[in-house]
């Protein structure tokens, strides 16, 4: 058994605040009815959640409505464009009903490109000749796995690409509880060796129903499972979940089993900010965690106003490494939602990566970025650079649809303005990227765009 001595942090009962019940927020008091309208505006359209952790804990309140942390949680005006904050504001200001709100908001929600990368179209495999949706597998060596009870997080990130799922927008959620499906079509697809549970967050849910997920996983014994990957942003949202949690231990001892069955535990972890890594609760998770024996990992986007910044990376990575974690991915946020607001020039992101990688020891220098997760996988910017003349952007596939793509250098035309793949055109007169001859003809014309 493994014991916490949590007995220096008391037991902390999780609040969530909403839509509904944001204004009883004592911090809110701070805020203008301006900015509080506008959070009830903008929260109508893309999801918001806090808690009370992030609220007491992360967010400093002097420094609201800037402080990153804030702006990570509570939805800012600049996060909708002019037209729909317009629209939406009269409409709220009309006393229009609540169904009213809801089909507006959809309205303007199909407009903020809900499914990026082409993730419904394309990576959801099929096992007997049936859709598996709660299933997604792009990358040949990993398959993705979304539990049902897992597709809600602790707090929402006002940059989420996951977003559509928490807004109600059913056609855009994969889930499953089918864990058996998912066995089977390991087995017939033995090149899988990592399974990655994701959400939402799955560790919203109680260990009872992480072990329903995990333990047959496990007594399935599959020759071809290495890693076991968990995608989890509760270290940054709710880290009492490992400490003084009702199901803290037995969460833990989930873990400690899975290592124990000579399965690797990769927790990736996501942090924005170095205070979400900062407090003295989370610094206990982390340990609580790293003793089961599974190893941290993180992974963050790049993000206007929270983190576009060297030096945060820079203190971030190093933090990371100086308690074990290991930083993984930099991440170009994607072209849903609030892009619009998040987006940096791909060539600032590049010398921002840069600046901070310079920073760090070749300990830290395991994290790869600044990384597009674009349709035909994960496109890396090495750099810009000028070649015969040319400005071009160097790039590079660090994942791709087709292993083969990956780890060659290709060119694109100097963009200052480009934030993401769409923008980019291929450098030197040719007509089209290299991996987009092998892209079936029906999405040739769709493929900068997913
Ligand atoms: C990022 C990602 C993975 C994991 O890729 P790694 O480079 O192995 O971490 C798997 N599937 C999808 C769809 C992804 O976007
Ligand atoms: S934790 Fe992940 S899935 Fe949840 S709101 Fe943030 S980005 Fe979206």
């Amino acid at each position: 058994m493994i014991t916490n001595g949590h007995s220096d942090f008391s037991v902390q009962n999780y609040k969530p605040y909403t839509l509904r019940n944001f204004r009883e927020i004592p911090q809110m008091e701070k805020l203008s009815e301006e900015e509080k309208f506008a959070i009830e505006v903008v929260g109508s359209v893309l999801p918001f959640k806090a808690n009370n952790y992030v609220i007491d804990e992360l967010i400093d309140w002097d420094n609201a409505p800037d402080d990153p942390i804030f702006i990570l949680t509570f939805p800012v005006k600049e996060l909708l464009k002019d037209e729909h904050f317009n629209t939406m504001a009269d409409l709220i200001r009309s006393g229009a009903s609540k169904n009213e709100i809801k089909a507006k908001a959809n309205e303007i929600r199909l407009q903020l490109n809900p499914n990026p990368a082409g993730q419904m179209d394309h990576n959801v495999p099929q096992y007997h000749k049936e859709k598996l949706e709660g299933i997604q597998h792009k990358y040949r060596e990993t398959a993705l796995f979304f539990p049902s009870q897992g597709q809600t997080c602790h707090a929402y990130c006002s940059f989420c690409f996951r977003w559509p799922q928490f807004v109600g927008m059913k056609d855009y959620r994969f889930a499953t509880r089918e864990i058996e499906k998912l066995i089977g079509y390991l087995r017939e697809n033995p090149q899988v060796t990592d399974v990655l549970i994701t959400g939402g967050d799955p560790m919203v849910m109680k260990a009872e129903i992480l072990e329903q997920y995990i333990n047959p996983l496990l007594e399935a014994d599959l020759p071809n499972l290495q890693n076991i990957r968990i995608g989890s942003k509760s270290l940054s949202y709710w880290p009492y979940k490992y400490v003084t949690d009702r199901d803290a231990n037995k969460t833990l001892n989930l873990f400690r089993k899975v290592v124990d069955s000579g399965i690797h535990l990769a927790f990736m972890a996501h942090f924005n900010h170095p205070v979400e890594q900062e407090t003295a609760i989370v610094k206990k998770a982390i340990q609580n965690i790293q003793q089961t024996g599974a190893v941290i990992r993180t992974q963050s986007p790049l993000l206007y106003k929270i983190n576009d910044h060297p030096d945060i990376w820079a203190k971030m990575w190093q933090q990371q490494v100086q308690m074990g974690i290991i930083p993984y991915y930099m991440f170009v946020v994607r072209n849903t939602g609030a892009q619009h607001f998040y987006g940096i020039p791909l060539e600032r992101a590049w010398h921002i990566f840069r600046e901070a990688y310079q920073q760090t020891s070749g300990l830290g220098r395991t994290v790869r970025g600044p990384s597009m997760s674009a349709h035909p996988g994960k496109v890396q910017i090495l750099g810009v650079e000028e070649i015969h003349g040319e400005k071009v952007f160097v790039l590079r596939l660090i994942q791709g649809r087709n292993p083969d793509w990956v780890d060659r250098p290709f060119f694109a035309e100097y963009n200052p303005d480009a934030i993401w793949l769409d923008d980019l055109k291929p450098a030197f007169g040719r007509s089209k990227f290299f991996f987009e001859k092998d892209l079936k003809k029906s999405q040739s014309n769709k493929v900068r765009s997913v």
